[in-house]
């Protein structure tokens, strides 16, 4: 991961903190429904009910990185395709240099 992609990542995981924070103010301090409190914070009302069950976004990770595979020409993460242990093999990356005949794998 660069220095770029990890401040971005603690970009999203403060933007996240700081809506799950207000998420918890509003009903509390204002009585707003999830509906309410999704259209202020300009986000669907199912974000909204994420952020109450899974305030860290935590439980969302730890599903991804379940669903994720690891390349085998670099080792990065790949998409999950359809479900569990169905990952892709090769990252886009490594796909996109292979296709072109530049990759690690080819001869
Ligand atoms: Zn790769």
């Amino acid at each position: 991961m660069t220095a770029n992609a990890s401040a971005a990542v603690a970009d999203r995981v403060v933007e996240r903190r700081r809506a799950v924070a207000l998420a918890r103010h509003y009903p509390e301090a204002e009585g707003l429904s999830i509906v309410q409190i999704a259209d202020r914070l300009g986000r669907s009302p199912a974000t909204i009910k994420a952020y109450f069950y899974d305030p860290t976004g935590e439980k969302a990770r730890a599903v991804k990185s379940r669903y994720q595979g690891v390349c085998r020409g670099c080792g990065a993460c790949t998409q999950p395709r359809n479900g569990k242990g169905d990952a892709y093999a090769d990252c886009k990356v490594c796909l996109r240099a292979r296709s072109s005949g530049a990759g690690p794998e080819s001869p």
